[in-house]
């Protein structure tokens, strides 16, 4: 797509002190730094619409939101996405809908996965489909979730994440849309989390050991 890698955040990136922004009194003390800030995520985010505009505009896509981190950026691509069909000749017409993907281990060496809540994936037969997901780290969770999708046979698949990991493997999965390639850190924030906390963080922020050690379980 036009966007190449996204915005590069490099390797040596030492991100944005926290004492530049705010964020909730409850995560004081637990974080590192801020390595995306929620404006900077915002504004990428309406040129990534403008990009899917203008590649699948004219058409009805149903919007495969993958929770939960995925929730943040959908919505605000969809917004987003919305307000460039209202103002525009072009249109999309959109259906939400949102999945989870439950992994499990049934033995030490395989790795499941299944894809619960959401309509019957039956329905995206014959659809132009936009996957929506926070990060891609391997790009093993989108390849499955991918394959299982290709088997309903839907018109188009389309993926866009947030954020790609730079990983060891050049040969990684990469999303027809993304917003930002980052270094291999653990981040929360946006909708991202750990262990079911800083989803209510804005900023894409680093956490340091001491938060890792409170939320730890
Ligand atoms: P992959 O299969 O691509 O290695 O990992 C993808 C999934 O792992 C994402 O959907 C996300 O749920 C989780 N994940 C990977 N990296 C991070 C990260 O830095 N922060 C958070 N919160 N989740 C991550």
């Amino acid at each position: 797509s036009a966007g190449g890698r996204g915005v590069v955040i490099s390797d040596n990136w030492p991100g944005y002190s926290l004492d530049l922004f705010t964020y909730p009194q409850h995560y004081y003390g637990d974080l590192e730094y801020v390595l995306i800030p929620h404006g900077i995520i915002v504004d990428r985010t309406e040129r990534l619409a403008k990009d899917i505009m203008q590649d699948i505009g004219d058409n009805d896509i149903v919007v495969l939101c993958v929770l939960k981190g995925g929730y943040k950026f959908c919505a605000d691509l969809v917004e987003h996405i919305k307000n460039l069909s209202r103002n525009s000749e072009r249109f999309i017409s959109m259906k939400v809908d949102f999945v989870r993907l439950k992994s499990y281990h049934n033995d030490q060496s395989m790795q499941e996965m299944q894809i619960v809540g959401g309509d019957d994936l039956s329905k995206l037969t014959g659809k132009n489909v936009l996957i929506v997901e926070d990060i891609v780290g391997t790009g093993r969770t989108m390849k499955v979730l991918l394959n299982s999708i290709e088997k309903y046979k839907p018109k188009m698949i389309k993926v866009a994440s947030l954020l790609v990991k730079r990983t060891s493997r050049p040969d990684g999965y990469r999303p027809d849309y993304y917003g930002f390639e980052i270094p291999d850190l653990f981040v929360v924030g946006y909708a991202l989390d750990y262990n079911e906390h800083f989803r209510d963080l804005n900023h894409i922020c680093v956490i340091n050991d001491h938060g890792k050690a409170k939320y730890r379980v």
